[in-house]
């Protein structure tokens, strides 16, 4: 019997306990631990509410999830209920699928202001995470920025922007769409430091953007390429560019009250206000041969109330494990870190690609596992784990919890939504009658 401790229960986590089960069938013992009482990770808590289809994968972990050799083990904290050292006494082999759930740092003056937010919280606070359910981000308006050109500031972009009757079918936490419903922003002004044909924005996502109820997209053509040079982009981004140029096409009198300004060649260099974010200066830049940004000397003020930083995230270090802090992830090669200890999803490569990317990198660490150790090694699995965890008076949430706290959600749904989130740690936990 192999044992296999899977650290994370989002994508990368499910994708590899389910390669382990295809590829060691009876033959494996898989506990998934996650510091929090529920599972699926960015799933739950990164996806977009309003994005329910791509939500649905949970059902295909859930599967994983009910299968007798895998077993969830929530409200379990790696580094302060157990050490990854205790794991690798206890486990063949630790797989680390922690994903990458903090903001990388603008690193410009001013980034600490109040009103100045991480994506990371921002996504956490409208997705119910209990880290963030008291964020109270300053929604009054008039100007927000958001910075980035991923589908991260996409997906805060149209969030910000849509109205109560957009929410519906979706499971945005409540607390959101209230402090939504309230929100006084007339402009969000998107701050790319790049110019369009360099965006990381999706055809689908971008195209969202023009399909919003009180909200309209606008680029500048002055900042657009020459048409004839989109064909030689590839195929994907070709349609993003695409939609840029319907974005930058000239409008009838356009009533709605709310504009979202594409601010191309526009670096971040510094947040100035008075106890609290009033305005983002950022450079104008050009490109250089390379493609990368240059900063041309001149600057200019962007009034901001509130700036949503979209740039990246970082995976947190755990004591004990090789990191590198450059990339911001687990020190790895190939998804190996140390004997018995591997990552996987974002841990392992970095924030990029989507939820299906994460699926090789599962079955590339139950290949690993597979080559690395033997059938057994006798070390005592789950069992040893209860054992500690039960010494120390930890309270494991199960699989079977968890599905109690999700019918308490549904059950408490609004009309035409999947569920209403418990967003704080005391309430999941009350959901299924524990203090
Ligand atoms: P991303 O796609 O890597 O985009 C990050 C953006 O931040 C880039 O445009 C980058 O610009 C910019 N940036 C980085 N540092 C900056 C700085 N110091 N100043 C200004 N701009 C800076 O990351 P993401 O949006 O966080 O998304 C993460 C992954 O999740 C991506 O693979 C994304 O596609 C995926 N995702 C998918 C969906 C979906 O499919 N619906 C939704 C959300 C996220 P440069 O290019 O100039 O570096």
């Amino acid at each position: 019997m192999r044992h296999v401790a899977i650290i994370g229960s989002g994508p990368a986590g499910y994708y590899t306990a389910e390669a382990c089960q295809k590829l060691f069938g009876d033959g494996v013992r898989i506990d998934i631990i996650d510091r929090l009482p529920v599972p699926y990770g960015l799933i739950r808590f990164g996806v977009a509410p309003d994005h329910q289809s791509i939500k649905g994968v949970s059902r295909r972990y859930e599967a994983v999830a009910l299968s007798d050799n895998v077993r969830f083990v929530g409200h379990v904290t790696v580094g302060s209920d157990v050490s990854i050292a205790e794991l690798l006494e206890l486990y063949d082999a630790v797989v680390l699928a922690t994903g990458a759930p903090h903001d990388r740092p603008l690193g410009i003056p001013g980034a600490d202001l109040p009103g100045v937010i991480g994506s990371a919280a921002f996504v956490g606070w409208y997705n119910g995470h209990p880290d963030f359910a008291d964020l109270a981000p300053p929604l009054a308006g008039p100007n927000a920025v958001v910075i980035g050109a991923g589908n991260v500031a996409l997906d805060v972009t149209r969030i910000l922007s849509k109205t109560t009757e957009e929410f519906a079918g979706s499971d945005i936490a409540g607390h959101a769409l209230a402090a939504l419903e309230q929100a006084g922003i007339r402009r969000i002004t998107i701050a790319i430091r790049r110019g369009p044909h360099q965006i990381a924005m999706t055809p689908k996502e971008l195209g969202e953007l023009g399909h919003l109820a009180r909200a309209t997209p606008h680029v500048d053509p002055a900042d657009l390429p020459p048409a004839e040079e989109d064909a030689a982009l590839d195929p994907g981004q070709r349609k993003s560019v695409a939609h840029l140029r319907d974005f930058a096409a000239p409008r009838a009198a356009d009533a709605k009250p709310l504009t979202i300004d594409f601010d191309f060649f526009a670096a971040p260099i510094a947040i100035e206000g008075d106890g609290r974010v009033e305005r983002i200066i950022v450079e104008r830049t050009r490109l250089d041969a390379g493609g990368n940004a240059v900063g041309t000397g001149e600057t200019y003020a962007i009034p901001a109330n509130l700036v949503i930083s979209c740039i990246g995230y970082r995976t947190p270090a755990i004591e004990g494990v090789p990191y590198d802090p450059r990339a911001g992830r687990f020190a790895n090669q190939d998804g190996r870190i140390a004997p018995g200890l591997y990552a996987v999803g974002w841990a392992r490569r970095g924030p990029s690609g989507t939820i299906g990317t994460n699926r090789p990198d599962g079955i590339a660490a139950a290949e690993q596992i597979a080559a690395d150790i033997g059938e057994s090694s006798g070390k005592p699995g789950r069992p040893g784990l209860d054992k500690l965890l039960s010494a120390r008076g930890v309270d494991i949430v199960t699989f079977r919890d968890w599905q109690r706290i999700e019918a308490a959600e549904i059950a408490r749904a609004r009309p035409g939504s999947p569920r209403e989130k418990f967003t704080t740690i005391g309430d999941l936990l009350a959901a299924i009658g524990r203090a």
